[in-house]
């Protein structure tokens, strides 16, 4: 049996990377860019006015306080005039500032009577008002947004720039299996000594919010029939994650079935309550996750172990959150234990309140926790203001150190 370090280290030794593929502009938020954007002007593209207002000359400001509108210059155009001392055009936010003129004046510091502009409040700076060219980028920078989870900002920028397709991380293909002779579908009502195959579902769901989607299958207790299933879903998959049959029990032939697949074996059992019999392998080219069937342990190792190590495949950097326990807990346990708490904000902290439970361990916890709080080995008494890791059951959308 290996400690949560060791696995958490497993892990980070097996990362790996599933290419990339070009997707349409509308399907890239919320995948990772995978190429370089780089400015294909400047950047503005032009002198951009900033305000409406009136264009003038600085130098002209030593003379004048009142300027003569000699034109209306509206955004779009790239217009040109020929001023003389003391004249001056409307212009509008976003207009390409003629090359005659050099400052702008809002609407809110002038006041106009018969075509006369009459300056209340003076500029105090050439330029002022006037998004110089190339000041955001120079035409062929590179726009530093790879390897960056696609949002509003960055789909911006690539419009800006031209794009129609980004090149994005490839998503694995994964399916999530569950075991056990005892699981009837979520359409069936389960007979007596049956449960439905709630676990597939709950790891659906964390799939999706982070963006990704799986299929679901299903295998019964017989070694056989386990055999010749994985062997055709590794085939088609990047990523096979299973609930149950990784444990000790007669009929738990997911550790047997991979062997005689010549699955390599990463790690299989950790110091871990709950959760202890997780497995991590590798068959062929598919990584398989083996998490226990007790629904806590499925999703508590899932959480723990599994989205970390794919959102780090995907190349989105990550963190992992510290909470600050509120009351004494006694932990009945020697391995290192996963507290499931209620997570308060205050004053910029992250608060863990222990999650009622009726002792079960099930669903009771999981309906009203929003993380669990992971409690080192052998703590027994663990105090009110106890600082730890935090899993959250949503995982973060936000990611910036390095894991
Ligand atoms: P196992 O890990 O196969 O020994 O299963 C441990 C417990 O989890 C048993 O009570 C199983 O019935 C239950 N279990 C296994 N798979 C699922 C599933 N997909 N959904 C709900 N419960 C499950
Ligand atoms: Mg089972």
């Amino acid at each position: 049996m290996i400690t949560v370090t060791q696995a958490t280290q497993i892990l980070r030794e097996h990362c790996t990377d599933w290419g990339t593929e070009q997707v349409p502009l509308h399907q890239a938020t919320g995948r990772v860019l995978a190429e370089k954007l780089f400015a294909d002007t400047d950047l503005p593209p032009f002198h951009r006015v900033m305000m409406d207002g009136i264009a003038i000359r600085w130098e002209d400001l030593n003379a004048y306080d009142s300027f003569k509108i000699v034109g209306v210059c509206s955004a779009g155009l790239q217009q040109q005039f020929s001023p003389k001392e003391g004249e001056c055009v409307e212009i509008m936010t976003g207009a390409a500032l003629p090359e005659s003129f050099d400052t702008v004046v809002p609407y809110e510091h002038i006041q106009i009577a018969n075509d006369i502009a009459k300056i209340e409040s003076r500029p105090t700076k050439q330029f002022q008002n006037i998004h110089l060219k190339g000041t955001d980028f120079k035409e062929g920078a590179e726009l530093a947004l790879q390897n960056k989870k696609i949002n509003a900002a960055i789909i911006g920028i690539a419009a800006s720039i031209g794009k129609q397709t980004l090149l994005v991380k490839k998503l694995p293909r994964i399916i999530i299996i569950s075991t056990g002779d005892e699981l009837v579908s979520i359409d069936k009502t389960p007979l007596p000594g049956q449960i439905r195959q709630s676990n597939a579902w709950a790891l659906l769901s964390l799939l999706q919010t982070i963006g990704l989607n799986a299929e679901i299958a299903h295998l019964p207790d017989e070694l056989e029939a386990v055999i010749s299933q994985l062997d055709l879903h590794q085939k088609n998959n990047d990523i096979i994650l299973m609930s149950g049959g990784v444990s000790k029990g007669k009929f738990d032939y997911i550790a047997r079935a991979l062997e005689q697949l010549n699955c390599k074996t990463l790690f299989h059992r950790i110091a871990q309550k709950p959760g202890k019999p997780m497995f991590f392998g590798k068959l062929n080219d598919t990584f398989v996750f083996g998490f226990p069937g007790n629904p806590v342990s499925t999703l508590v190792c899932a959480c723990k172990y599994f989205i970390p190590w794919l959102q780090t495949n995907l190349g989105i950097a990550r963190v992992t959150p510290q909470a600050t326990l509120q009351s004494d807990v006694t932990i009945k346990s020697n391995l290192t234990f996963f507290l499931p708490v209620i997570i308060q904000l205050k004053e910029g902290n992250i608060h863990a309140h222990p999650a009622p439970n009726n002792g079960s361990g099930d669903f009771a916890s999981l309906a009203v926790m929003d993380a669990w709080l992971e409690i080192p080995e052998n703590s027994k008494e663990i105090k009110k203001g106890f600082i730890g890791h935090l899993i959250p059951l949503n995982p973060l959308q936000h990611q910036y150190t390095p894991y």
